[in-house]
């Protein structure tokens, strides 16, 4: 099993809204996914972000939501809270865009494996169909 590669450079966007939304470093709006227990802001492009927590959405019995407000009942990880605050986020590849989740380590690891485990699910959804179109 591959490492999940999650320090892409920024030059290996080859979304610009992406880009410009990651390098503006937290000043842009940023949304909520709500996955299960999982409350975590996240930075990225309104089509990335959408692709993001539908595939992340796959590893949950409940869809993932994606809000563009503050959830209702916050963030409850304190550490979560803070991570906004926080310099260094990693970079997650969706696609040809990014994502930066800004979470605790801990929550941040957890997003991470689930859009991991969503994007293998969604290979066995569409393996069989078109497997001839190159990325
Ligand atoms: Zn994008
Ligand atoms: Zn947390």
């Amino acid at each position: 099993m591959a490492a999940p590669d999650v320090q892409q450079p920024l030059s290996a966007i080859g979304c610009d809204a992406c880009q410009s939304v990651v390098q503006s470093d937290g000043q842009q709006d940023v949304a909520f996914l709500l996955l299960d227990q999982l409350t975590i802001s996240v930075l990225s492009c309104d089509e990335h972000l959408e692709q993001f927590s539908s595939v992340c959405g796959l590893t949950s019995e409940d869809t993932a939501d994606l809000l563009h407000h503050r959830p209702a009942g916050g963030v409850s990880c304190p550490g979560c809270r803070l991570a906004p605050y926080n310099s260094s986020h990693p970079l997650i590849q969706v696609q040809d865009g990014a994502l930066i989740p800004m979470a605790c380590p801990k929550h941040q690891s957890k997003i991470v494996q689930r859009f991991h485990t969503g994007l293998q699910t969604q290979q066995q959804l569409t393996t069989g169909l078109d497997t001839t179109s190159s990325l």
